[in-house]
């Protein structure tokens, strides 16, 4: 997979942020939110060649882009969030939408259609969700019927509804699936075309600066070479096919807007005076609202980095850490926001200190793209597979794994990732003896777990090896992070495992026995003084 250099992406990035302090600033975000408008000009500003050409990042170069790999995706999606959640999915849509083509499409398909985004930057939407098909897409109804001509189908009909689609209402392309006689398929279609509707504009929660409109397709007639490869049936496969890259995409948007949220929370406690001194000087306030949320959330990004990498490298596929990724951040996200809300007290309530829009925003991440609950029943499912193939040992070799990494380097919470790991093994051979994933809320607690104990270890792994941290982190209180974190996963594996397990019936009296429950409890020795470094960091890399 391509990547491109550090140079051009600080670049990027330095432009974006530029851009966004002139013509973004809080009054304008505010007013955007408020008054519900898609912001045209911003999309178009974004997609300009000649000021920004954040589409042409996400496009090969073969087509006329820069050639971005999942790296550079995340560090602009992140960057994005930070900004304005609504117009990061602006964003997000006519890369989701022309996702299909890049997987599926043919030779001819690419050229003519990459070739067009990048040039015009033309807006795309994904047409994927139907009022019938949110979580579950093969419910899908909307039909592609051949259309023949001289007895030779010469092109299709479209017919049905889309629901939630991003840019419905104001894409220049869209792809739509569609049910062809031969299965799902993936279709293009161009704005203008006959009988292709949109509704009004959804009145959302947050990200009112994204255009999200329904569908409507009407006998809209498509000639042939719009059926993305050219053969039918291969929707749902291109679309799972770049799960791994989507999912990271948004585990950005709930990372930026996590620390977005907490940024704004940790510089405010060092400006508010109560009981005689600064928030930011009590316990109470920073180890509650401020410290774990800036662990998991760092967490997260070591997680999304380690899987970019992976995707960077050229493995296919990566469903399943995308779907860790992308809910361990929109979880953790969520839990910033909610606390930054928290830590502004009055002031957090009130729609001035922008902390309330943003908890409104990025509140759409553990939704679209996979919602939370389907992503934990993913992440159950095929850690699931691996406990059984390899008969129980794919989370003990983890384990064995961080164990070792604990002795050549006894300060980056591997030690503690190993209990997590331990335990998880355990609770799964406990699940799989009494049959207890036929309950699907255990398989779908399984699922979380699975994502806190594996983040964990690689949370441990990435403190270990320390590299230049985007918001200048120093390498002491990453390993800080990353000992409070895995201390945190320890603590939730054993003790929400043991609850489901016996919650749902387990039936070995000496099952307790079996689990790290001491070893546990006893990791967490040091947690206070780790989360006093930390916050005293956060003091000096975010100041008031
Ligand atoms: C602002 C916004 C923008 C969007 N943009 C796009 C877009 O550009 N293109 C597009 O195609 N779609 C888009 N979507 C759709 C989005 O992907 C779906 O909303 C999402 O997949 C969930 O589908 P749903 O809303 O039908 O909810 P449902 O699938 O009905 O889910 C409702 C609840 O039930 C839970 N649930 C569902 N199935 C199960 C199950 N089997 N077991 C247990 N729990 C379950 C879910 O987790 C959720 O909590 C967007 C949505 C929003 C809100």
């Amino acid at each position: 997979m391509a990547t491109i250099d550090t140079e051009a992406l600080d670049l990027i990035l330095s432009t974006l942020d530029e851009y966004a302090e002139r013509e973004l600033p809080l009054a304008t975000l505010l007013s955007i939110d408020r008054d519900d408008v898609f912001p045209t000009k911003v999309l178009h500003d974004l997609y300009d060649p000649e000021q920004i050409g954040l589409h042409l990042l996400f496009l090969p170069e073969e087509y006329g882009g820069l050639g971005g790999g999942a790296n550079e995706v995340y560090r602009v999606s992140e960057a994005l969030a930070r900004v304005d959640l609504g117009v990061a999915t602006g964003v997000l849509a006519t890369f989701l939408g022309t996702d299909p083509i890049k997987v599926g499409g043919t030779p001819e398909q690419k050229a003519k259609w990459m070739g067009r985004i990048a040039e015009e930057g033309l807006l795309v939407a994904y047409g994927a969700t139907e009022p019938q098909a949110g979580s579950d897409l093969s419910a899908l109804r909307t039909t592609a019927t051949p259309r023949p001509a001289n007895g030779q189908p010469e092109g299709y009909v479209l017919n049905g509804q889309k629901q939630w689609i991003s840019n419905g209402g104001v894409a220049k392309l869209y792809t739509i699936l569609a049910n062809a006689p031969g299965g799902p398929s993936w279709f293009v279609v161009e704005a203008g075309t006959k009988g292709l509707t949109a509704g009004k504009p959804e009145d959302k929660h947050g990200i009112r600066a994204s255009n999200t409109a329904s569908l409507y397709l009407e006998n809209v007639i498509v000639p042939r070479e719009s059926l993305v490869g050219g053969v039918e049936g291969q929707g749902l496969a291109q679309a799972q096919a770049v799960f791994g890259y989507t999912r990271l995409m948004v585990a950005a948007f709930g990372l930026g807007g996590g620390w977005a949220a907490l940024e704004r929370a940790i510089r405010y406690g060092q400006q508010r005076a109560q009981g005689g001194s600064l928030l930011a000087d009590k316990q109470g306030y920073t180890h509650k609202l401020l410290v774990p949320h800036a662990c998991r959330l760092e967490a997260a990004r070591a997680y999304i980095e380690w899987t970019a990498a992976r995707l960077d490298a050229g493995e296919p596929g990566l469903a399943t850490e995308g779907a860790i990724a992308k809910y361990t951040a929109s979880e953790a996200g969520n839990a910033a926001a909610e606390a930054a809300i928290q830590a502004l007290g009055g002031n957090g309530y009130t729609r001035e200190y922008m902390v309330e829009k943003i908890k409104r925003d990025v509140r759409i991440t553990t939704i679209y793209e996979g919602t939370s609950e389907i992503l934990e029943w993913t992440m159950a499912r095929y850690r699931w597979q691996f406990h059984l193939k390899t008969r129980g040992q794919h989370f003990l070799d983890a384990a064995a794994r961080a164990r070792d990494l604990h002795g050549r380097d006894p300060a980056c919470g591997a030690d503690a990732a190993a209990i997590a790991l331990t335990a998880l093994a355990r609770v799964m051979e406990r699940c799989r003896l009494d049959r207890l994933t036929h309950n699907q809320h255990v398989l779908f607690r399984l699922g979380e777990l699975v994502a806190w104990a594996e983040t964990a270890q690689v949370f441990a792994e990435r403190a270990s090896t320390p590299r230049p941290h985007v918001r200048g982190i120093d390498a002491d209180a990453l390993r800080a992070m990353a000992r409070v974190y895995a201390r945190q996963a320890a603590h939730k594996v054993v003790f929400d495992g043991a609850q489901w397990a016996v919650g749902a019936g387990q039936t070995d009296p000496a099952f307790f026995e079996g689990l790290p429950v001491g070893a546990a409890i006893a990791a967490q020795a040091g947690l206070v003084e780790d989360m006093n470094l930390v916050a005293q960091r956060l003091r000096d890399v975010f100041p008031g």
